[in-house]
């Protein structure tokens, strides 16, 4: 049932507004699927009634629907087009390819239309039959568009405004968009068209630069739990970051798709080679390329199979591939938020998906050195260091993971069963003792000669290690030299990791040398107590280092989300070539056809007749209609 509804508009009909059983019977008709997901029902009908709402959700929490399901439902009450606002320019194209999938008569406007399929797009609009028109901010501004929307107001013929990305208003967030400070014409141009502003940057500072700058005083506010349960959270101390990589992808994702950041350019150019090496499709994501290279790999990473983007933190925003596995930091991020923002770009399509990071001493150090390194004022670095520990705490935490980073942004939980500390309690050790070694160990260097030293020198002189560095600087003669010989290095590193962490020590110059702050005499004088995770080698279920050493490139077959035995995988396999030729025919990623779950759960219980499959989650009526006859085809011929 295509629905490209052109029907006449009239203004001063009074309307019923939908009822939650037509809303509920509409998403199942268009997008396949069975009932609402958290708030999204009560957004919906609250912006159907012609309110305006600000909506806060976490990425993956399913915010597009709340503008959808609306916009299709008032266009069918003769109500007009919706305009979505959006700063992504690479998202625009993929959400109207999947509306249209779907059936929903959508457009965009943005830079990349030549002036022709632009005026194309304007005919569409100003006819009435267009449901949604997705526009970069910068494009609604202008006196052209504006005076269009003008000549549909006043046929009734607008809507709804839908602000995603809303932070782009806030001068706070990095992501500030200076077009997205005019919107507020929208508002007061079309006053009785409603708005819906939504983003998944949950602070109160932001909340609150939103509310006021687009005028949404009179908005309610949805806030959703930013909880994502699918998501397993796991940090590791970093020991062979490469080879601790490889065997996280080897051992739980292989021939899934994955994210995997680093902090530098290079670090990106040189880990893609490796991965590349260990016969994985592991594409360089980073400022430093050329713009066609960019959206070449981006758009490989969306469209193909099981392809790693290894990137900087230029890549992420924007990117709404539902089926990504996992996202794995190589390197400490500055801080929860965006440790949160880019973990959470794993599993939007709600099925398990894993965050991995490793970290290490010489990341604190790093990240600490930033900081202090920046040209920012001190009250600023002081907030970023807050910011800094509080990450630092999370990645030393030994309860659960989940439980932090869900009070961190104001909200109460327990613990979780899904993060490795729960899975898997580490054993902690007392580090007192160990802590008060090492700093005496540096009052010491002081006193001799007033000399500061590295992480590395001091855990040898700790350890009664025979160096050159010691011989050089008589430091077997300290009282302090080999009095941590019972703990090994990675240990002592713990040790120092935590005491920067927790501030007791900083780095100083080129040579990150340790320094004690007037803090530690609190640590001396045995007032506080350190307790530490122990630091665990191999992770178990690790399949051997065979699989770390070399890597043979044999064939990487993506396992289906839901477990399928042999005549399921058949189907699975043949639905996924079957939608690899749709895919590429309609010039959209595969995922805007049907997403992986679907195709599982269609391997899985084989449906024999249109009715069956029309009840598979994620099956909408045009779906049914365009590909029914051709899936059963499919599945009975595997
Ligand atoms: P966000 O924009 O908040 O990051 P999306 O709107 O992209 O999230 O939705 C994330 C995924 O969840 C999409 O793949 C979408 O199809 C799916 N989804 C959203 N709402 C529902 C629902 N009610 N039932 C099933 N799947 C849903
Ligand atoms: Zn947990």
């Amino acid at each position: 049932m295509a629905y490209h509804g052109g029907r006449a508009f009239s203004v001063l009909v009074v309307r019923p507004l939908p009822s939650t059983a037509s809303l509920t019977a509409l998403l199942h008709e268009v997008f396949g699927y069975t009932e609402f997901r958290g708030q999204q029902q009560a957004v919906i009908e609250h912006v159907c009634a012609d309110a305006d709402a600000l909506v806060l959700m976490p990425t993956g929490g399913g915010k597009s629907l709340c503008y959808q399901v609306p916009a299709i439902a008032r266009h069918r009450d003769a109500r007009g087009m919706t305009v979505v606002v959006s700063p992504l320019i690479a998202l625009m194209h993929d959400q109207v390819g999947a509306l249209e999938e779907a059936g929903v008569h959508a457009a965009f406007l943005n830079s990349t239309l030549t002036s022709e399929q632009a005026l194309h797009v304007e005919r569409e609009m100003m006819s009435g039959r267009l449901v949604l028109l997705y526009a970069a901010p910068e494009r609604v501004t202008t006196p052209r568009f504006l005076a269009q929307l003008g000549a549909l107001y006043e046929r009734g013929g607008l809507s709804l405004f839908a602000i995603d990305e809303a932070h782009c208003v806030s001068q706070w967030g990095h992501d500030f968009r200076e077009d997205y400070l005019a919107l507020n014409v929208l508002h007061e141009r079309f006053a009785s068209v409603p708005r819906i502003a939504l983003t998944a940057t949950a602070d109160e500072l932001t909340r609150a630069d939103i509310i006021a700058r687009l005028q949404l005083q009179g908005a309610r506010v949805f806030i959703s739990s930013f909880d994502r349960p699918n998501i397993r959270y796991h940090i590791v101390e970093k020991d062979n970051a490469r080879l601790q990589l490889l065997r996280f992808i080897n051992n739980e994702h292989e021939g899934d798709a994955g994210i995997v950041y680093c902090q530098s350019r290079r670090r990106v150019d040189e880990t893609a080679v490796w991965l590349n090496g260990q016969g994985m499709t592991a594409l360089p994501y980073h400022a430093g390329l050329d713009a066609a290279m960019r959206r070449w790999h981006q758009d490989r990473f969306l469209r193909e199979e099981g392809v790693v983007m290894v990137a900087t933190i230029a890549f992420g925003m924007g990117i709404d591939k539902p089926d990504v596995r996992f996202v794995a930091h190589l390197d400490l991020p500055k801080n929860i938020e965006s440790y949160y923002q880019e973990t959470g770009r794993a599993g939007r399509d709600g099925a398990p998906a894993n965050a991995w990071m490793t970290y290490g001493l010489a990341d604190v150090v790093n990240q600490r050195r930033m900081i202090d390194d920046s040209p920012a004022g001190e009250a600023f670095k002081r907030a970023q260091r807050g910011k800094l520990d509080a990450l630092l705490a999370l990645a030393e935490a030994y309860d659960c993971r989940r439980v932090r980073l869900l009070a961190y942004f104001g909200q109460d939980s327990r613990p979780c069963g899904n993060c490795d500390n729960c899975l898997d309690p580490p054993a902690t050790w007392d580090a007192t003792e160990a802590a008060r070694k090492a700093l005496s160990c540096m009052y010491r260097f002081h006193q001799q000669g007033g000399m500061r030293f590295g992480a590395g020198h001091l855990i040898d002189v700790l350890r009664g290690q025979a160096t050159d560095k010691v011989a050089q600087h008589h430091h077997e003669q300290l009282s302090t030299y080999g009095i941590g010989a019972d703990l090994i290095e990675s240990q002592w590193r713990a040790v120092l990791r935590q005491l920067i962490a927790l501030s007791y020590l900083r780095t100083e110059g080129e040579y990150n040398t340790l320094e004690p702050t007037p803090s530690a005499r609190e640590v001396l004088r045995g007032e506080v107590r350190l307790q530490l995770r122990v630091v665990s080698k191999a992770p178990k279920r690790d399949r051997g280092a065979a699989a770390a050493s070399h890597q043979d490139s044999r064939r990487r077959e993506k396992t289906p989300p839901v477990p399928l035995d042999a005549k399921g995988l058949a189907r699975f396999t043949a639905l996924k070539s079957w939608r690899a030729e749709v895919a590429h025919a309609h010039n959209v990623p595969a995922y805007v056809v049907f997403h992986d779950a679907t195709l599982a759960e269609m391997a899985r219980t084989g449906p024999a007749s249109l009715a069956a499959l029309a009840g598979v989650s994620g099956v909408g009526a045009k779906k049914l209609q365009a590909y029914g006859q051709e899936i059963l085809r499919v599945l009975a011929a595997a």
